[in-house]
């Protein structure tokens, strides 16, 4: 994965102008870009961004990914807050992986707050 690469967030931008540079410290500016961080991180395997950005109120002990699992593709469904000016908000997604050959989908109402400068995710519902 290179700057130049398509972010796997799907946004259409390159990685290094999208999630890459939240992977490297620089604090999201809204709710959807942590999100999308949090989706490529898990992508590429970035733990290390999975457990900073997740709350330590939530956080489990061992953030590491199931190593089985291979991410497909992010679709933001929705958005509530979660912009420069709020303290917390709600991502609405879709994220697609492939487990032992077989497509899945994760869709999920994640809820994130503001914290230190940036957003961090607290938990979420997940829909059948
Ligand atoms: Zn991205």
């Amino acid at each position: 994965m290179t700057g130049m690469t398509p972010c796997p967030c799907g946004s259409g931008t390159a990685y290094g102008a999208c999630c890459g540079p939240l992977h490297d410290g620089t604090p999201a500016a809204t709710a959807e870009a942590l999100m999308r961080s949090r989706y490529t991180a898990y992508a590429l395997g970035r733990t290390d961004h999975v457990f900073r950005t997740w709350h330590p109120r939530t956080r489990p002990d061992d953030v590491t990914p199931d190593p089985g699992v291979t991410w497909t593709g992010l679709e933001v469904l929705a958005t509530e807050a979660g912009g420069p000016e709020d303290a917390s908000g709600v991502v609405e997604f879709r994220a697609r992986f492939r487990t032992a050959g077989a497509p899945q989908v994760l869709h999920e109402r994640s809820r994130f707050e503001r914290r230190g400068g940036g957003w961090v995710y607290v938990d979420g519902d997940v829909h059948g």
